[in-house]
């Protein structure tokens, strides 16, 4: 029944209080209506607001789908950034380890020629020695300085080793970075596409839904708009479907389907407070 809308209803103030009430009471079941098969003003007056309702809703459900699209890439865009920003410290930090490697190898380097100079001048020095303590006290001290060699030579092995894995480990990153940069380059570009693309759409959507909130009367506007805000979904407006509520799929009895076909009065779901409108309205919009 009541599929569609007659002659333009002129009661709109009487019907705002009635409609809004119903929303924010919860309050909706009035008397199983009348089952005169011919419509009268307020159910004329109640399908226009649940016409102009759905169509909203379904409007703001394509903007809705247009920023879940384009919402993404964004914080696609931001991880990728920072996937290269770390990897660019990394190999900052990579760098720095080896020129700190690379200094420590050739201090070492350095002793060990300070050493050998001091051998050298024990060596010559033993040569002149007056008495075996002397001689005995600079094989010491050149024992000692032999052992300082072997000491830097098993540094130098450790520090060489350490420069080879690190350049390993820059070399990885680097390639890593190139892909990351690629990948970051692409998601980039794709995103100014869907912008620019969806700019456009989005807009028409947004005018379209402006128009359409001008045909719907302040206090029913309000409640559209906190049970929108409220549902996670975006839905504030759902049709029946198979006998439960399109929102939170809440089982709706026979009675209460009934008072939603007959459009006497806007209803609202008593779960989730969505707004109800009949399978039968819903896809006579679609
Ligand atoms: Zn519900």
């Amino acid at each position: 029944m009541a599929k569609s809308v007659a002659k333009p209803a002129e009661t709109r103030g009487e019907d705002i209080n009635k409609a809004t009430n119903a929303i924010e009471t919860s309050e909706t079941v009035e008397n199983p209506a009348s089952d005169s098969p011919v419509k009268d003003e307020t159910e004329i007056s109640i399908e226009k607001k649940l016409i102009a309702l759905y169509t909203l809703q379904q409007n703001d459900s394509k903007i809705d789908r247009i920023k879940i699209v384009r919402g993404e890439l964004p914080l696609e865009v931001e991880d990728l950034e920072d996937d290269v920003a770390g990897l660019e410290t990394r190999i900052d930090n990579y760098i720095q380890e080896i020129e700190m490697l690379e200094k420590q190898v050739s201090d070492k380097n350095q002793a060990i020629k300070e050493s050998q100079v001091l051998i050298k001048r024990y060596e010559e020095q033993q040569n002149n020695v007056r008495n075996n303590r002397e001689y005995d006290a600079l094989t010491k001290e050149v024992e000692f300085q032999s052992l300082e060699i072997q000491l830097s030579e098993k540094r130098i092995r450790e520090f060489t080793a350490q420069l080879v894995m690190r350049k390993e480990e820059i070399e990885s990153a680097q390639l890593e970075l190139s892909d990351r940069r690629n990948d970051l380059e692409a998601k980039r570009s794709e995103l100014t596409d869907i912008v620019a693309e969806t700019e456009l759409e989005e807009k028409e959507l947004i005018n379209k839904s402006d128009q359409q909130q001008r045909l719907i009367e302040d206090r029913l506007l309000v409640a559209y708009k906190r049970i929108r805000k409220n549902a996670r979904n975006g839905l504030a407006v759902v049709p029946v479907e198979r006998d439960a509520c399109g929102g939170c799929f809440s089982y709706i009895p026979p009675q209460r389907q009934l008072d939603i076909k007959l459009h006497k009065k806007i209803i609202v779901c008593e779960f989730c407070g969505r707004i109800l409108v009949d399978k039968e309205l819903a896809d006579s919009l679609n």
